[in-house]
């Protein structure tokens, strides 16, 4: 995967800056589930690229940077990789669970329709 020069270069810049002090992780379940600490993540996006799963987990709800003592902005290159990988037409394999999901919710065969007749 080609990824571009703005997301490689925020990628190395938490790299190299995140002290892995985790205090982004504390309120993040994504963080959790996915990473021992933001640093180790984005090197090994540097190193061996992620899953296309990881950067789309991520909800961009800024909370990382707000509490982060050095304000990395893990949103924004979250959110520029999943640019790159759009770009790249990747489809996302691990998400097409969530779209037949919501096809079949919503298919007429699946749908209960309450019209409030009495019991
Ligand atoms: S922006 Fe992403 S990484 Fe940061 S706290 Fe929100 S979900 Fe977690
Ligand atoms: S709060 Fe900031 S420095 Fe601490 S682990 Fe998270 S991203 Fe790294």
């Amino acid at each position: 995967m080609d990824y571009s020069k703005e997301t490689i270069k925020m990628a190395q810049y938490i790299a190299e800056t995140c002290t892995s002090c985790k205090r982004c992780m504390k309120d993040c379940l994504f963080l959790q589930q996915y990473c021992e600490d933001p640093q180790r993540l984005f090197q090994r996006f540097l190193e061996e690229d992620l899953e296309p799963i990881i950067p789309y987990s991520c909800m961009l709800c800024g909370h990382c940077t707000v509490v982060c003592p050095l304000k990395l902005k893990l949103d924004d290159a979250f959110l520029s990789m999943r640019q790159d990988l759009i770009k790249e037409g990747l489809p996302l394999r691990q998400l097409r669970g969530v779209e037949m999901h919501q096809k079949l919710s919503t298919s007429k065969l699946f749908t209960a329709v309450n019209r409030g007749e009495a019991k």
